[in-house]
C-alpha cells in the first residue's frame, strides 16, 4: 500500500497530485457521481488505499446535485478530513457551463470539443483556457481530441463517428499542435478508447504504444476517458505509458443501479431512503476500490 497521501508537505493542488502521479507512473482516479451516497462511497473507497481521488460531474449530474452545491459538498471532505479529494465539471460542451464551474470552485474544468473540426475545436477550447484562468489563474483545464462516444451507458454497439479504428486515433502531431495553440494543462486523446461499455464487455484494446509517442508529443499529461469496459491490463499499461488520470462512470452507474435493484426488491417494505440506498453505494465503493488498486495500491 501507498506511504502517501493526505494533503502532505508543501501539496495541496490537484496539479501538485497530478505531476506528483505522473512522476511515480501513477494515475489518479476519476470517478462520476450523481448523488451524495456516491460521493461518500468514492471517498470511502479512496481513503482506505490513501489515493488522492478527483469527483467528476457532468453537465447532467452536476445540475441533478446542483453546480454549487456539489463544489461546497466536496469541499467540505477536503476540509473535514483535511484529504486529496478534488471536483471536476467533466465533460462541458459551452463556455458558459465552464466558467459556472470555475465561478462556483471547481478545481478543473473540460471543455469538450471533440465533435468540432480540429481548427473549431483549437479555437474553442484556447477561449475556455482564457476565460476560467480570469475567473481562478490556478485552474485545471483538460482539451478533448477525437470523438469517443458521448454517453456512460450500456452500448449494443460502437457508437457512430466514435474514432476507435487506428486510422482515426489522435496523432502525434496533431495533439502537439493541439496543446500549443491551446494552453491546455491536460488533454484526452482518442486511442481506442470508448464512452461508455458494450453489453457483455469486449470494449476495443487501447493502443499503448501510441499513448507513449502521445505523451512525448504533448508534453502534458494524458487523460483516458472511458475507463469502463476496458481491460485491467490495458489500464494498468496505459497508466505506465504517460496517463495520469483515468475517468470512471459506466460501471459505477451499473453496479449502483443493479444493487439498488436487488435492494428494493428484498426489502419491499423499507421506505427509509439511507437504508434501501445504502447497498448501491457499497457496490459503487467496491468497483472505486478494484479501480484504484489498478494504478494506485
Ligand atoms: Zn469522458
Amino acid at each position: 500500500m501507498c506511504e502517501k497521501p493526505v494533503f502532505f508537505g508543501d501539496m495541496n493542488s490537484l496539479r501538485d497530485y497530478i505531476i506528483d502521479a505522473a512522476a511515480r507512473k501513477r494515475a489518479l482516479g476519476h470517478f462520476n457521481i450523481s448523488t451524495v451516497d456516491a460521493l461518500w462511497g468514492v471517498f470511502r473507497a479512496a481513503r482506505e488505499l490513501r489515493a488522492p481521488v478527483i469527483i467528476g460531474v457532468s453537465e447532467g449530474e452536476r445540475s441533478f446535485i446542483g453546480v454549487r452545491q456539489v463544489a461546497a459538498l466536496v469541499r467540505s471532505i477536503r476540509e473535514e478530513y483535511d484529504y486529496p479529494i478534488f471536483l471536476n465539471a467533466d465533460h462541458s460542451y459551452s463556455l458558459e457551463k465552464v466558467e459556472e464551474a470555475a465561478h462556483a470552485g471547481f478545481d478543473a474544468v473540460i471543455f469538450d470539443g471533440a465533435k468540432l473540426s480540429f481548427d473549431e475545436n483549437v479555437v474553442t477550447t484556447k477561449r475556455c483556457v482564457e476565460l476560467v484562468r480570469r475567473v481562478n489563474p490556478d485552474i485545471i483545464v483538460e482539451g478533448e481530441i477525437g470523438f469517443i462516444g458521448e454517453s456512460s451507458k450500456l452500448l449494443d454497439a460502437i457508437p457512430a463517428g466514435a474514432e476507435v479504428n487506428a486510422e482515426h486515433l489522435t496523432k502525434p502531431e496533431e495533439l502537439a499542435r493541439f496543446v500549443r495553440e491551446t494552453g491546455v494543462d491536460l488533454v484526452a486523446p482518442a486511442v481506442g478508447n470508448l464512452h461508455g461499455m458494450l453489453r457483455g464487455g469486449g470494449n476495443p484494446r487501447l493502443d499503448i504504444e501510441r499513448i507513449a509517442l502521445l505523451r512525448e508529443a504533448a508534453g502534458i499529461p494524458l487523460v483516458l476517458h472511458g475507463g469502463s469496459g476496458i481491460a485491467d491490463e490495458d489500464v494498468i499499461a496505459a497508466v505506465h505509458a504517460g496517463i495520469a488520470i483515468v475517468h470512471f462512470n459506466t460501471e459505477l452507474r451499473l453496479a449502483y443501479r443493479q444493487a439498488l435493484a436487488l435492494s428494493l426488491a428484498e426489502n419491499p417494505d423499507e421506505i427509509a431512503p439511507y437504508k434501501f440506498l445504502r447497498p448501491a453505494a457499497q457496490a459503487l465503493e467496491r468497483v472505486v476500490s478494484e479501480k484504484l488498486r489498478l494504478f494506485w495500491a
